[in-house]
């Protein structure tokens, strides 16, 4: 309807569906499709039978990218135009949001180690948000007659700290108490902006480099797990007990899968474009895109926050609760938006409300088994249009 659309101008939050394929152990397992997209008509509907239950519901969202959907068609349809206001000098965001497991990482990165095998200069097929816009960066200011400059910092917010996923700093020499140690503190400005002290900011000249920075912060992000991993190792020479091995091995694997799934990466694009007027002045335009890959949804409906227990649940992910409300607080244009409440909206209150776009790409798994979680997402996505 036009009073929809006139919503959507004045607020531009654009919210995206993605249900990934199944999954090889979904299909070996004959997991029953309870996710259906109409890419189309912009709709999913959710049909589940279970004895007494009937479950029918459609949502509508304002694209919908269904299981056969390419990192290509998402990119094209949907980031061009915000790649294309960053550029002229604006903030915008892209978040993934989702459960564990159904493709956040995949749309916003893809598959690093495939990419990279990519011919020079083409972007193989399965390269996710991130070179992607690097690249329609690149391609534009090289057309232009203009000077400029691209940087970039990639973060991980875990637990309200801060780590830079850019810094150097040898891997092995690395442990769990050096990595909570090496959190960087997010301070005031004084021009009623922030920053983060001590975060790495890397010159980027051309778009293929960034395969080699999103390998370096995805390496970092897995710092955890190798750690686990070197540790097991050890323990199971000393020791030669399979039982002690499996056990511990499994303790590693829950706590590797609590760090990740509760952790949001930030991938921030600055650019600089220097511009002479037709009067010959010069101009400076500044615009960032920032590209988050949000903790698991699961954080949230899992600590109780559907059913009003907000403080426990802010203990466990005050980021993705606070954005949920900072994002509810600008789609309804209430008066106060609690952009101080959590480091990711501190963090992101320059690029979000305001002259500024923003994308919520909200990710499901097509099985049955997910079905509590996938209606959940879809709950919380279709709340922020
Ligand atoms: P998340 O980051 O949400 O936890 P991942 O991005 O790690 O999830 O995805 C989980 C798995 O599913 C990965 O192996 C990924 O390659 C695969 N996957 C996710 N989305 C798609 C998709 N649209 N097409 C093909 N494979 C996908
Ligand atoms: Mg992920």
């Amino acid at each position: 309807s036009s009073f929809r659309h006139e919503k959507e101008k004045a607020v531009n939050v654009q919210v995206l569906l993605r249900c990934r394929p199944f999954s090889e152990d979904e299909l070996r397992s004959n997991a029953p499709k309870v996710v259906t997209c109409n890419d189309y008509n912009r709709e999913v509907s959710i049909t589940q039978t279970i004895v007494g239950k009937q479950i029918d519901r459609v949502f509508t969202f304002d694209k919908v990218f269904g299981p056969k959907a390419r990192q290509k068609d998402l990119y094209d349809q949907a980031v061009v135009p915000i790649v294309r206001e960053v550029l002229e000098g604006f903030n915008c965001t892209i978040f993934a949001y989702g459960q564990t497991g159904t493709g956040k990482t995949y749309t916003m990165e893809g598959e690093c180690r495939k990419a990279k095998s990519g011919p020079k200069g083409q972007l193989p097929a399965d390269a996710g948000v991130i070179p992607r816009a690097v690249k329609q960066i690149f391609d534009t200011l090289e057309s232009q007659n203009a000077e400029y400059s691209v940087k970039v910092t990639f973060l991980e917010l875990y637990n309200e700290e801060i780590t830079d996923l850019l810094a150097l700093e040898e891997l092995s020499k690395t442990t769990l108490e050096d990595r909570q140690k090496k959190t960087l503190p997010l301070m005031e400005d004084g021009k009623g902006g922030v920053l983060v002290r001590g975060l790495e900011e890397e010159i980027v000249t051309n778009a293929d480099e960034i395969f080699s920075l999103l390998e370096r912060g995805s390496a970092k992000r897995r710092t955890a797990e190798t750690l686990l991993n070197k540790q097991s190792r050890s323990e199971f020479t000393n020791q030669s007990n399979l039982f002690f091995f499996s056990f511990s091995f499994f303790l590693k694997f829950i706590l590797f899968v609590l760090i990740f799934s509760r952790s949001h990466s930030l991938f921030s694009i600055t650019i600089h474009i220097k511009e002479a007027t037709p009067e010959g002045e010069e101009l400076i335009k500044c615009g960032k895109l920032n590209l988050v890959d949000l903790a698991g949804s699961e954080n949230i409906s899992r600590s109780g926050a559907r059913e009003g227990r907000a403080r426990e649940a802010g203990e466990i992910n005050k980021s993705l609760l606070t954005l949920g409300r900072v994002i509810t607080a600008l789609v309804e244009h209430l008066g106060h938006i609690p952009y101080r409440d959590s480091k990711l909206t501190r963090l992101l209150r320059d690029s979000l409300g305001g002259r500024t776009k923003t994308c919520i790409i909200a990710t499901v798994s097509p099985s049955v088994h997910c079905l509590e979680e996938t209606l959940s997402t879809l709950d919380y996505a279709h709340r922020a249009k």
